[in-house]
């Protein structure tokens, strides 16, 4: 039996072992294995509802030991090191909690190795970014994120109480690098959670006046993958939210302090968020494959390295050119899309393979349909403002037609990819009761966390 090894149960990789081993492993065909250095999958694009407090990971996120004994699947807990392509094994850093050594190194074989690694914040070597801005690469940093949000408020409206600032000047300055989707919705996000947290008492600042939200962004406009219009209508929301937004405006160093641009203007700075980028984790650059300038593996239209038969990468980490789309971008709806792609391949590559050991030969085996190669169909692309709002193009896929969305219903929208995603992992009844589930605990509980 082969063994499948996933390495990532990010938002492409789990649902691939999700698949798979409701398939392959089910059916005994395959030993399906994910590997994440994480114990749960937390979906990525929801990460700056972590960093804002609008949403608890501990409750949210699912357990891949759980999922795993539901879906037929194996999951290991590790970091991945390093790959031997030529012994094909992965092997796995030692597992430390609080000093105490869990596992030892170890190594895994594999007959088919998937990589779905996601990406890291990519800082293009602006001097002092790495030293001193914050990241949203996952569920620790956006809790970091959070945490210090909260304490610079309350220290900040401690100071305030006592008389110890300087009048008209903000107390709090948190300057995002970034006007991309996640620069912009964690702005809006954070902008509710600094009204939330002063109703609730939790500091003592005017949360307008006091907190001064900015987003830095390089080009001309907001939201640069969407339509000029719709960057117009994102950023006049932002400003009625209070949020300062500053387009061309280049970053060219960070301080302690301050984010200082190409003017040499300096940009206070008790928090700063960097979201100006990603690249592929530098594991990929490590394999011996061909890679991008972002780090991101060069796969064929099966999604396999071309130069090796055993691997596959997909999802953020990996370089597919769609003939008539170019590179496909870095973002969920492509690992989800890829995703269902290789499930059906590489069930049917198993298949042909068990087929040509019983036929003794590619002549006598019966014929099969050729699965096509992948392609990516772009539904559009969703940008939430805050609870309420949020502004996109949705495109017709078959059609070529694309609408702009915007508001409330655009928010609707925006909600239900999270639950696509549910669906795809949990299936209908199950994504169902989860859902109901968090819009009770929306009604119960407060709208962000308080400490
Ligand atoms: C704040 C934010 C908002 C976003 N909003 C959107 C959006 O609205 N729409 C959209 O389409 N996309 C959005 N994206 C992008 C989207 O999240 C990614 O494109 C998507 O998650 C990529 O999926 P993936 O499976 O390739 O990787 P990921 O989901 O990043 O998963 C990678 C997994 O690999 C694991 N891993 C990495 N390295 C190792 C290692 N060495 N060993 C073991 N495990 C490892 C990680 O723990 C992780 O679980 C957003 C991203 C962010 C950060």
């Amino acid at each position: 039996m082969d063994t499948i090894v996933i390495v990532g149960g990010g938002a492409g990789g789990l649902e691939l072992a999700t698949r798979l081993g409701d398939t392959l492993g089910k059916a005994g065909r395959a030993r399906v294995l994910l590997v994440d250095r994480s114990p749960g999958h937390f979906w990525k694009p929801l990460l700056h509802t972590v960093a804002s407090g609008k949403c608890d990971p501990q409750v949210t996120q699912i357990e891949f030991p759980a999922q795993a004994a539901d879906h037929h699947f194996e999951f290991i807990q590790g970091e991945v090191m390093s790959i031997d392509r030529a012994a094909r094994s992965i092997e796995l850093a030692p597992r430390r909690v609080d000093g105490l050594e869990l596992q030892p190194r170890r190594s895994i074989g594999y007959d088919k190795l998937v990589l779905a690694l996601g990406s890291v914040t990519n800082f293009f070597g602006i001097p002092g970014a790495a030293a001193h801005v914050l990241t949203l690469d996952n569920v620790t940093e956006a809790e970091v994120f959070r945490k210090r949000f909260v304490n610079a408020c309350i220290e900040a409206g401690e100071r305030k109480q006592r008389g110890d600032c300087a009048a008209g000047a903000a107390q709090v300055n948190v300057v995002i690098v970034g006007g991309g989707a996640t620069g912009v919705e964690l702005a809006a996000e954070l902008s509710h959670s600094a009204r939330a947290l002063a109703q609730y008492k939790v500091h003592a600042l005017d949360p307008v006046k006091d907190v001064r939200i900015s987003i830095i962004e390089r080009g001309q406009y907001l939201l640069p993958h969407l339509h000029a219009s719709l960057s117009e209508r994102a950023a006049s929301h932002l400003r009625s939210l209070g949020i300062s937004v500053l387009t061309n405006t280049s970053v060219a160093s960070v301080t302690p302090q301050a984010v200082i641009d190409s003017t040499g203007h300096e940009h206070r700075a008790d928090l700063a968020l960097w979201a100006a980028g990603v690249e592929a984790p530098a594991l990929c650059a490590a394999l011996g494959l061909p890679v991008n300038r972002m780090n991101q593996i060069a796969v064929d239209a099966t999604l396999r390295a071309p130069a090796d038969e055993h691997v596959y990468a997909f999802g953020d980490c990996a370089s597919f050119i769609c003939p008539d789309k170019g590179a496909v971008p870095p973002r969920a709806q492509v690992a989800h899309q890829q995703a269902v792609y290789l499930a059906k391949h590489m069930a049917k590559h198993l298949a042909d393979a068990a087929k040509l050991a019983k036929a003794g030969s590619v002549a006598a085996m019966p014929k099969a349909g050729a699965l096509a190669g992948f392609r990516y169909r772009d539904y559009g692309s969703l940008v939430s403002l805050g609870p309420l709002a949020a502004v996109g193009v949705l495109s017709g896929a078959v059609t070529g037609k694309s609408i702009h969305v915007g508001g409330a219903a655009a928010r609707l929208l925006y909600g239900m990819m999270y639950q696509k995603h549910m669906l795809a992992l949990h299936g209908m009844a199950r994504m169902a009761v989860h859902t109901l589930v968090d819009w009770l605990r929306a009604k119960v509980l407060p709208p962000v966390k308080l400490h």
